[in-house]
């Protein structure tokens, strides 16, 4: 071969690979504690677009952050694409409640799917003797770190329950640090909502300080339920945490893990994501145990704000608009 022939097909490549590197877009989704679903549940939806990277020109990337609020936040300021966040604390920034009170309603907030449930875990060294939410009186607890969204969770049950939190000494730690300080015997307990099963709950409950998990029940908590939708009635199954002294499965309340993103975001990249965690939701499902029970129906409920126009387009096309609330169609 000529010298210039094999000249120009470098040069053809060097090109050809520029223009490759430069059509494609970067993704960023915001997660939680890697010990956590959400920091596996990020993985699990960009690998799914990853293998159509080529296709589509995006290439997500995931990001262990503080949690739920913080996602919300920073999805609405720009600084990720995509946030993982309980379904509670999308209807709360949408409507502007809780974190958003002074800042008001989020109205650029948009929602893409559900995902797991999960349920509100109260984990207590057995030694501490604590066998309900009442018990934490006097109790050093982790209520969780401000942008998680376990925070308001925590303050909800203490109160439902008539703990005021000045009955108890409350640290704000991330969860990925809880099994560690309860393990060393610097907390009682730890709140934590989130998916099962998970390493942190497995973390907490294997170590050398025998671990309960509580019940979260009782009239304040049936009170809890009906004053607010977005909680549920939730199980954990104890089959999960063979370590934990509890021998059958704990009642407790929960919401959903919901994917969110901003009205800006680019239509095209919120569609091919949906397109293909839905098309292959049985692929998908593979990823994590906590996705067990998914169903395209039930990845439609749970949401309080409008859903992406990129997202609605996808739905419309796979016939699935009749499982989503007329209200989020915009
Ligand atoms: N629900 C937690 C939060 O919003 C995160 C749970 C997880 O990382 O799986 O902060």
């Amino acid at each position: 071969m000529k010298r210039a022939t094999i000249l120009s097909i470098m040069l053809l490549f060097t090109v050809f690979g520029l223009t490759e590197a430069f059509a494609r877009t970067f993704v960023t989704i915001g997660t939680g504690g890697v010990t956590g679903v959400y920091y596996p549940t990020g993985g699990a939806i960009s690998r799914m677009v990853n293998k159509k990277s080529k296709e589509y020109g995006i290439k997500a990337t995931v990001e262990s952050t503080g949690g739920s609020v913080y996602n919300i936040n920073a999805v609405l300021s720009g600084d990720l694409e995509f946030g993982v966040a309980q379904s509670d604390r999308q209807y709360q920034a949408y409507h502007g409640l809780a974190e958003w009170a002074r800042k008001g309603p989020q109205q650029e907030l948009r929602a893409v799917f559900s995902i797991h449930p999960e349920s509100i875990t109260l984990i207590a060294a057995a030694a501490s003797g604590v066998k309900n939410v009442q018990g934490l009186k006097g109790k050093r607890l982790n209520i969780g770190n401000p942008g998680s969204g376990q925070l308001q969770n925590s303050k909800d049950v203490l109160a439902a329950a008539g703990v005021s939190l000045d009955a108890i000494k409350a640290e704000q730690v991330k969860a990925v640090e809880a099994p560690g300080l309860l393990q060393d015997e610097k907390i009682d307990a730890f709140f934590y909502t989130v998916g099962h099963p998970n390493g942190n709950i497995k973390e907490a409950t294997s170590g050398r300080i025998k671990v309960n998990i509580v019940p979260i029940s009782g009239l304040g908590i049936e009170a809890l339920l009906k004053k607010h939708s977005y909680y549920a009635r939730a199980t954990i199954p104890a089959k999960f945490y063979p370590n934990a002294t509890n021998q059958a499965d704990i009642h407790s309340i929960g919401v959903k893990a919901t994917f969110v993103a901003s009205s800006k975001l680019d239509e095209n990249i919120v569609y091919a994501i949906t397109k293909e965690v839905f098309d292959n939701l049985e692929e998908f499902k593979k990823l994590h145990p906590a996705y067990e029970l998914l169903t395209a129906e039930n990845m439609l409920q749970g949401l309080s704000a409008p859903i992406h126009k990129g997202a609605l387009r996808y739905y419309r096309e796979a016939g699935l608009l009749k499982y989503i609330n007329p209200d989020l169609v915009q």
